[in-house]
């Protein structure tokens, strides 16, 4: 058991066996065998599927394309989680990512196991025609395993819509008359998506810090001063402050984020820096986050790089090396880029105060403990980012049932879903000595540990 995730599950289960409440029916022995189950059973995945996609190109050429379809838990339902196309690619990786959607779901109550898909490409390397191609193949090849009720995909970094409905295409052709809506999430509205799945992830990440630096810290301020500990008073601190933000990652689910901070009326904060894979764009006072939005639409997904391009913008700001973001003195640092930016030879320069995971595993583990140490509050992935395959669940359900609903519809379930999360997750981090990453995983075992030895499954 070598993964980040796993790890932390063994940590997890580790601190649930002293708890007298989890598995109270079981006596001495008993308690211990089953306890061993869990752990194998959490920490491998059921399936590995790897193949090597046979594509022929437009330029004549025929690649040989390794691709992965993981599914590492489905006792609380199908497998779900997003395929990414990326050149940095690995089964690690892929089965890591896996481990991560089973949590999260058990975490949110969505009722889906957890699993992920991989296709060893840079994108921006094929042309449209190519890239269509991969994801058919891609259904061919996986078409056995995938489906409404046994494994239903989504995007993840690389991929977006327009792949999920080429993908959900192909698996219609190749089971006709088999019901395919929900066959593959974060489709385009037209195709049977949902509204509002594109920028759920990103409204969720924002959700998740402004309600636990401000919503919750407010009205349960009594409360969090009688824990008088260091985690309570960093955001009785902040909570009727006015904040100053960073975000690293300006793609589909950064500016989201970014830009609810921005319009956000309910409490004050500044966008102060906003950055991509060229630069970081920094404005002490704020930045036009709407104009930014404006401008990446316009131009590739961009941000402005060059003076000349600001002017086009019309955005006021300093140009900075892109990987300055990390280091500057801000309240709060969304990492919402790729994962790995901070690890132990950059995370000491990290000055933000409170630091929330919108990609997957953007701190490494070493910079995890570090920070735990520092005391710097971390808000992580498995908690912030979960907007995206919750509303693919509203999507899942739309599809069934083929009656949509309404973007206002769907952002109230949302942030209905997530506070409930909320409610049951911060008390327990303000009251134990465990980082929130912690507290999330231990909720999520417990919750996924419960079901198993109810279904008879723990021995
Ligand atoms: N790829 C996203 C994630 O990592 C979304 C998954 C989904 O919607 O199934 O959470």
């Amino acid at each position: 058991m070598e993964s980040r995730t796993a790890k932390i599950v063994q940590d997890s289960l580790n601190s649930l066996f002293d708890d007298a409440s989890f598995l109270p029916d079981l006596y001495k022995e008993q308690r211990e065998k089953a306890f061993h189950s869990l752990v194998s059973i959490l920490s491998t995945p059921n399936h590995v599927n790897k193949s090597y996609l046979r594509v022929a190109l437009e330029n004549g050429n025929v690649e040989r394309i390794p691709a992965y379809r993981v599914q590492h838990n489905n006792i609380l339902g199908p497998y779900k989680g997003g395929i990414r196309f990326h050149e940095s690619v690995n089964e690690d990786e892929v089965v890591n990512l896996s481990s991560l959607m089973t949590l999260k779901t058990a975490l949110h109550n969505v009722p889906f196991g957890g699993g992920k898909g991989g296709v060893v490409i840079n994108p921006k390397e094929y042309n449209k025609k190519d890239l269509h191609s991969i994801c058919i193949k891609y259904v061919q090849y996986f078409s056995g395993i995938i489906g409404p009720n046994k494994d239903i995909p989504a995007p993840d970094v690389g991929t977006g819509e327009r792949e999920m409905d080429w993908m959900m295409g192909e698996f219609k052709s190749i089971h006709p008359g088999r019901d395919y809506l929900g066959s593959f999430t974060g489709k385009s509205v037209e195709n049977g998506g949902s509204l509002g799945r594109s920028t759920s992830t990103g409204k969720g990440v924002y959700f998740t810090f402004r309600y636990m630096i401000h919503d919750f810290a407010e009205v349960q301020k009594s409360w969090l001063k009688d824990q008088n500990s260091s985690k309570a008073n960093t955001v009785l601190n902040m909570y009727d402050q006015s904040l100053t933000l960073a975000f690293q990652g300006f793609g589909n689910v950064g500016s989201a984020a970014a830009l609810d901070a921005y319009q956000c009326s309910k409490v004050n904060n500044k966008v102060v820096a906003v950055s991509d894979r060229n630069v970081t764009l920094y404005k002490e006072d704020g930045l036009d986050i709407p104009a930014l939005v404006k401008f990446t639409d316009n131009n590739e997904g961009d941000l402005p790089k060059t003076k000349e391009e600001l002017k086009e913008a019309d955005v006021h700001a300093e140009i900075l090396e892109r990987d300055e973001i990390l280091y500057l003195d801000v309240d709060a640092l969304f990492l919402v880029a790729l994962e790995n930016q901070i690890h132990k030879n950059n995370m000491k320069n990290v000055k933000a105060k409170i630091i929330v995971e919108g990609a997957n595993g953007p701190i490494t583990n070493e910079a995890d403990n570090y920070f735990a140490e520092q005391k710097k509050l971390v808000i992580p992935d498995i908690l912030s980012n979960a907007g995206g395959v919750i509303v693919s669940y509203f999507e899942w359900i739309q599809g069934k049932e083929t009656q949509f609903f309404t973007e206002d519809e769907v952002f109230r379930r949302l942030y209905k879903k997530m506070q409930h999360t909320f409610d049951h997750v911060f008390p327990a981090f303000f009251s134990n000595s465990h980082s929130l990453r912690r507290t999330c995983y231990i909720h999520s075992v417990l919750k996924l540990s419960t079901v198993l030895y109810r279904q008879g499954k723990l021995y």
